[in-house]
């Protein structure tokens, strides 16, 4: 083990250890920890473009030679809450083996660890690279929230020529993502005593033959809008909620759909499908709506950020896609740059007790972010070349 890998270790581990639960979220601690981290580099500058004084939003910026691209890292610091049937101490950082636990490890302190190491390994060498590295440390991302990354997109803050979002992937290259529409459906009907439902209208009834037109004449059409890569798009009914007494003809229902989307599919065309379905029978709100998007497989982004892999591992890594959400689509979509997701995290860590991320994927993540960055902003692509 050289000092690269252990410091990479021990910085997942202060990072762990700096509890960033998101609710309440309060990224102070974790982010003081990325601080700390790029100050021991003169070259690395980093500003708080945080919304909230408890919501930090590091930006770090490193410069090569002039004249490169620009490629930026995307991290959150925030992580759910740990939740309880914890064996172990879930702010702890202990690790057994190959294993290191604790909240955030796969889902992302760990990709966060990753680039920021690697990012120091470029200062070191930044005559031979030319361009500009940005890390993006956000807040807020697990519930989608307005103070981490899409604050960036709404202030005109997204830079680069390409985004490596560093959400668990166990280093498979990720370059699609799917979208997601939240809605909630309030049914509103008229009371009445139970005995005479004929004098009133049942609103449980209207949602449930709502669910019915959903599963009928909605999800099988889904099931067909496939992707090679992040499999087919879907609907569920996630809640349902109405009704006061069980002799009282209910006056109101509430049901939440959750529809996710594959890149074909337009996130105005998917939200006109759902109006035209439920056609004014129940109040519609739009909790939550992003597209799904994909980075051609040939993109130069796709295909370095394979051979990066190849050449640390020693064979091709798969190439795959998030079927969940993440930041991604903000710069994909949002901010039109090429972007993929690639972490040393595992997608099946996530959210769970005991969560744990792999440290030999970890300290391979180093060599990956080094290797693609390195690949992306080539010396001759500069000024000075054959300097
Ligand atoms: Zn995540």
């Amino acid at each position: 083990m050289n000092a690269a890998d252990g410091e990479v270790v021990e910085l997942l581990q202060a990072l762990v250890r700096a509890r960033s639960d998101n609710p309440p979220g309060d990224e102070r601690r974790a982010a003081g920890v990325v601080r700390d981290y790029l100050a021991q580099e003169e070259a690395i500058s980093v500003e708080d473009v945080g919304l909230l004084p408890e919501r930090p939003l590091l930006v770090a910026r490193l410069e090569g030679r002039p004249g490169g691209r620009t490629i930026t890292f995307n991290g959150h610091l925030d992580t759910v809450p740990a939740g309880n049937d914890w064996t172990r101490d879930p702010f702890g950082g202990e690790t057994e083996g190959d294993r290191l636990y604790g909240r955030g490890s796969s889902d992302m302190k760990g990709g966060i660890a990753g680039f920021l190491a690697a990012i120091r390994r470029l200062a070191a060498v930044r005559d031979n690279w030319a361009g500009t590295v940005i890390a993006h440390v956000v807040p807020d991302e697990e519930p989608g929230g307005p103070v981490g990354t899409e604050s960036l997109l709404k202030r005109g803050m997204m830079e680069g020529d390409a985004v490596i979002v560093a959400e668990p992937s166990e280093l498979a290259v990720f370059r699609a993502q799917k979208g997601t529409i939240f809605a909630t459906l309030r049914f509103v009907g008229r009371a009445a005593h139970g005995s005479r439902p004929e004098q009133g209208v049942n609103a449980i009834d209207a949602a449930a033959d709502m669910i019915v037109t959903l599963r009928e004449r909605l999800a099988p059409e889904l099931r067909h809008r496939m992707h090679e890569l992040i499999g087919s798009a879907s609907i569920n009914v996630g809640t349902i909620s109405g009704g006061t007494r069980t002799n009282v003809v209910p006056d109101a229902c509430t049901v939440t759909i959750d529809r996710r989307l594959v890149p074909a599919e337009r996130l105005e065309d998917a939200t006109a499908e759902l109006e035209q379905l439920i056609d004014g029978r129940a109040e519609l709100v739009w909790d939550h709506r992003s597209p799904a998007f994909e980075t051609a497989a040939d993109h130069w982004l796709v295909t370095e950020a394979q051979k990066a892999v190849a050449a640390v591992r020693g064979s091709a890594p798969p190439v795959s896609g998030l079927r969940g959400a993440s930041d991604a689509w903000l710069y994909a979509q949002g901010a039109g740059i090429p972007t993929i997701l690639i972490g040393p995290g595992e997608v099946d860590q996530a959210h769970i007790a005991d969560e744990s991320a792999s440290v030999s994927l970890l300290r391979e993540s180093v060599d990956v972010y080094y290797e693609l960055a390195r690949r992306l902003l080539p010396p001759g692509s500069g000024l000075g070349e054959g300097a």
